[in-house]
């Protein structure tokens, strides 16, 4: 993050406090892939300020469900003292799957906010629909799309460095 800066100008608007704060999701994603993750990266917020920070650590620390938007969940949580994240958002650089979109639905979260879209396990628009679901007895507000093109792309380089890995790798075997 930059220099302190936690939340963005007074007067800007929504979309682009979405931006500056789907920027911080980015950073997360970054320092994830970094130690060797996917790079996947989330941030919660609550009153305009930034409360929790995560990115994907499933690799790290050797738990599947140790995706972003849990471990943000857990953090904003405990610093608030309360399960409920009424008024809190979200934002993710990936859509949420089906675990993080159910732990979403649990904890009451207002808002959600994702970047590039999840067509083989995204469960907010592409597989399921589990945040508008009427059968579940809470339903955050979406918005999807936010700097989907630089969050997809964060992820389509991560994939193409570690195939070029790969080959290079099996380049001298014969299989
Ligand atoms: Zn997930």
């Amino acid at each position: 993050m930059g220099p302190k800066t936690k939340s963005p100008p007074g007067d800007t608007n929504q979309s682009d406090r979405d931006i500056f704060f789907m920027r911080a999701a980015m950073e997360a994603a970054i320092e994830a892939r970094d130690k060797g993750d996917i790079p996947i990266g989330a941030v919660m917020v609550h009153e305009d300020k930034i409360i929790a920070k995560a990115g994907n650590a499933r690799k790290i620390s050797s738990d599947p469900t140790a995706h972003a938007e849990i471990l943000v969940l857990r953090e904003a949580a405990e610093k608030l003292g309360d399960w409920r994240l009424l008024g809190c958002t979200l934002y993710v650089t990936l859509e949420p799957c089906t675990m993080c979109a159910g732990a979403l639905v649990l904890a009451r979260l207002t808002r959600v906010v994702f970047g590039a879209s999840d067509p083989k396990a995204g469960a907010v628009e592409s597989l399921y629909t589990i945040l508008a679901d009427p059968r579940l007895n809470h339903q955050p507000v979406v918005t999807s799309g936010v700097l989907a093109d630089e969050t997809g792309e964060l992820l389509r380089g991560f994939f193409r460095a570690r195939r070029t890995k790969k080959a290079e790798k099996y380049s001298n075997t014969s299989d």
